[in-house]
């Protein structure tokens, strides 16, 4: 008697189990994995994505990074700012630049990873235009990060050369075209990525992924960054080194700073490539600034920024513009970019 009520206690609570999931098993099986957490990160890695295209055009290789800078902070483009159409025309630029190479999509909605942001309030400090996030207000507008690379040989590892491609928008009534900052880290990024493809079209495929990640939001608080760490779409686990380049266009030829997560190995890398460029590189703490290579701090992936020393200069104001571009400055920031991608992932 008494096993028999212990039957049916037993079929009774595994009926009740069974029971939601066969009438809603999409909304229980969401319950579950928000109760164990976030979903592990999707693994987009293709076998061998954009094998059979036919090779990229002459003229996307003759690009170079002056030529993206100019298209970024042209008016057309509104100044960049993140949940704005100037935001789009941008991300669209990048996209163009990104298919034209062929490359693997690594966003999560192919190059794209979209998020949200709040309102921002509009701030003048020290002479500098900035954001600060309407807390009273809980609309949202939309922004994104755009990331697609070269697949490796193995696809283990992968290093992640990055700049944020948003800026100002247009601020109290003036456009600020953000040429330096941070065209010219897009357009360092975007240029190096054209040289390996180049190279990869004779033949030399790194050992590695080398994906170039272009974040959105950074003006606002490295909001794109710090999605991309909280939702990787690119499992953090597999991530070697984040090389961000941030206002790298303007002053003396061989003048550079560093900011970084920590001390790595990566450091010494930069160095070494710095030095065979005949430039220096100097390791600073941010001094209340900062920029993407921030979001990666705690997460174990070794992650730099590398700036212009001068990099301050006319930073957030309307003058940002063409003129504050050094090429030879330019030259040097891309070789330095191209000759640690070398060392790291061939
Ligand atoms: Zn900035």
């Amino acid at each position: 008697m008494k096993s028999r009520r212990t039957f049916f206690k037993i079929l009774a609570g595994t009926v009740a189990f069974i029971l939601p999931w066969t009438i809603l098993p999409k909304y229980f099986g969401q319950k579950v994995a928000y109760l164990l957490g976030e979903p592990p990160a999707k693994i987009l890695l293709p076998a061998e994505a954009g094998q059979n295209l036919p090779k990229p055009s002459p003229e996307v290789f003759a690009r170079k990074a002056i030529d993206d800078i100019r298209i970024l902070s042209s008016a057309d483009m509104q100044g960049r700012r993140a949940g704005t159409a100037g935001e789009t025309k941008a991300l669209v630029y990048l996209q163009e630049q990104l298919e034209a190479l062929h490359l693997k999509a690594f966003g999560d909605d192919r190059e794209w990873q979209t998020f949200s942001i709040p309102f921002m309030e509009e701030r003048v400090i020290n002479g500098r235009a900035l954001f600060r996030p309407d807390v009273s207000d809980s609309l949202r507008m939309p922004a994104a990060n755009i990331l697609a690379g070269l697949t490796g040989k193995s696809p283990e590892g992968t290093v992640i050369i990055s700049a944020h491609f948003d800026h100002l928008g247009i601020y109290n009534g003036k456009l600020c075209p953000g040429a330096n900052d941070n065209a010219s880290g897009v357009g360092c990024v975007l240029e190096v990525m054209r040289r390996l493809v180049k190279e990869s079209g004779t033949g030399t495929r790194p050992r590695i992924n080398i994906v170039a990640a272009f974040w959105g939001a950074e003006e606002m608080g490295f909001l794109g960054s710090q999605y991309f760490v909280k939702k990787p779409t690119i499992p953090l686990s597999q991530v070697k080194a984040v090389i961000n380049y941030d206002t790298v266009g303007n002053g003396e030829k061989k003048d550079f700073i560093l900011w970084s997560t920590g001390d790595s190995p990566l450091i010494n890398s930069v160095k070494k490539a710095v030095q065979k460029n005949g430039a220096e590189i100097e390791s600073t703490a941010g001094q209340g600034y900062n920029s993407d290579q921030i979001s990666f701090a705690g997460t174990g992936v070794p992650a730099v920024t590398i700036l212009s020393k001068e990099w301050l200069a006319k930073n957030h104001t309307p003058e940002d513009d063409m003129s504050l571009i050094n090429e030879e400055k330019l030259e040097t920031a891309c070789n330095i970019l191209y000759d640690l991608i070398k060392e790291m992932a061939y």
